[in-house]
């Protein structure tokens, strides 16, 4: 495959810059924690090429340069653009010149940090070497102290993965899917304890015996639809990267076909599926929900429901027979029922040590959501109806545009289904969401 060197540089970060964004960086959305990138909306027109905003976990939003060393790739992954599948012109910089046209960009202040990624014209550490370096002149010739966010390379060996460590401040491997039984549909030249899981443990041991407090992190995304991973399959592995690993955070990236790959005729996977996970996410991460709580937002799938956010599921399903009396309730309780997050908890926790609570609107000041929260809160002047209707009106005040699942058998229902669209069984949560056939007339 020819590598293309003759175009400037500010035409191969054209390039180079576009073909990054199937990687997402460390963007948040403030109200759901959702990395912007993963929805692939497009770059402010007004920026450079390759340049991107990125609003960093401590809330600033900083210009960041998004760029492949090069897209020449021998990997053979289904989903992807940059595999050796695609009959097209590919790019590639040296490094002095990456890291040049870096330090001309960052000296103009168009950008404030790097994320540099790679596909695997070589070996694993055949490319990562062409990383190190350009990092190596960018820390050390330059003297650039900021924020590099480091792809390593599926595969690269303990030394490389250790001289990323010690100059990245974020690294990242991109796990792509849950598990091997996944990647192997996806891909013949991957292993997934070799290339994917071994440098990420390396990497945990390393920040593990650093024992400073650095401030490197591990980050990780993975591809959603392109090969038949269930929900619960992609939380297991999400369960497994935070809990044991401390990774700071997993990025979920909605599968779209690309031309002349083997998934070219897949279907896309709706933006949609994409959110609901980050949803899970929080509620897993930050709410501290456990794998037990979290079960009954998955249908016998293991999907979550496209048309209910699942806190509002669960939060159906924990508190159908019971009143959350806000003088009262823990705070675990609190944050469980929808249109109270963390804040409005402790505000609530705090506040009533003082005085007992009885209003919307003071519950408000404390950045309750009323609307999400009135079917489930109670305080001496308000108690919640005990009812369907009240679900039911809560679910078509918030309707979102996806499809309702097609029902399951009647007998899939027995037992509690969270798919079933049937809406006619009274203990159900689901089943009270959901517009009856009349009402949705
Ligand atoms: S190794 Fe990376 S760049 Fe190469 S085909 Fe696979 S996902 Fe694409």
């Amino acid at each position: 495959m020819l590598i293309q060197n003759s175009p400037d540089a500010y035409e191969k970060l054209r390039h180079l810059g576009g073909m990054a964004t199937d990687d997402v960086l460390a963007p948040t959305d403030i109200k759901f924690n959702v990395p912007r990138e993963a929805y692939s909306q497009p770059r402010n027109r007004t920026m450079p090429a390759g340049v991107y905003k990125a609003a960093m976990p401590n809330g600033k939003t900083v210009s960041l340069m998004r760029v492949m060393f090069t897209d020449v790739c021998k990997y053979d992954c289904a989903y992807c653009p940059n595999s050796h599948w695609v009959p097209r012109k590919r790019y590639g910089f040296k490094v002095d010149e990456l890291a040049k046209l870096f330090m001309e960009l960052y000296q103009r202040q168009t950008v404030a940090g790097l994320f540099l990624s790679s596909g695997i014209a070589s070996t694993p550490d055949g490319i990562m070497e062409k990383l190190l370096d350009t990092v190596d002149a960018l820390r050390n010739r330059y003297r650039f102290k900021g924020y590099i966010h480091l792809k390593v390379m599926p595969g690269t060996s303990p030394a490389g993965v250790e001289a990323a460590y010690r100059l990245g401040t974020r690294l990242s491997i991109n796990l792509e899917l849950p598990t091997q039984e996944h990647l192997a549909k996806v891909s013949t030249m991957k292993d997934f304890n070799k290339h994917m899981l071994e440098p990420m443990q390396a990497i945990h041991n390393l920040i593990q015996e650093d024992g400073k407090g650095t401030a490197v992190g591990q980050v990780t995304q993975l591809v959603v639809g392109a090969a038949e991973e269930s929900d619960q399959d992609i939380y297991h592995r999400m369960a497994q990267l935070y809990g044991q690993w401390g990774f700071k955070r997993v990025y979920y990236q909605p599968f779209r076909p690309a031309r002349y790959t083997p998934l070219e005729e897949h279907p896309a996977t709706p933006m949609l599926r994409a959110h609901r996970l980050y949803q899970l996410d929080w509620l897993s991460r930050i709410y501290g929900y456990t794998e037990t709580e979290l079960a009954p937002a998955f249908d016998q799938g293991g999907f979550l429901p496209l048309d209910l956010d699942p806190k509002l599921l669960l939060a159906a399903y924990a508190y159908r027979d019971e009143v959350v009396d806000v003088n009262h309730a823990e705070y675990q309780h609190l944050i469980r029922v929808p249109g109270v997050g963390p804040t409005a908890a402790k505000r609530i926790v705090e506040q009533r040590k003082r005085h007992s609570i009885n209003t919307w609107r003071d519950l408000q000041a404390m950045g309750v959501v009323a609307k999400r929260a009135r079917a489930f809160l109670g305080f001496p002047s308000y108690k919640p109806e005990k009812s369907a209707q009240m679900k039911l009106d809560l679910f078509q005040e918030h309707p979102t545009p996806a499809p309702v699942p097609a029902a399951p058998a009647a007998t899939a229902h027995a037992g509690g289904c969270s798919s079933c669209a049937t809406a006619a069984c009274g203990s159900c949560p689901i089943a009270m969401l959901r517009p009856t056939a009349a009402q949705a007339a």
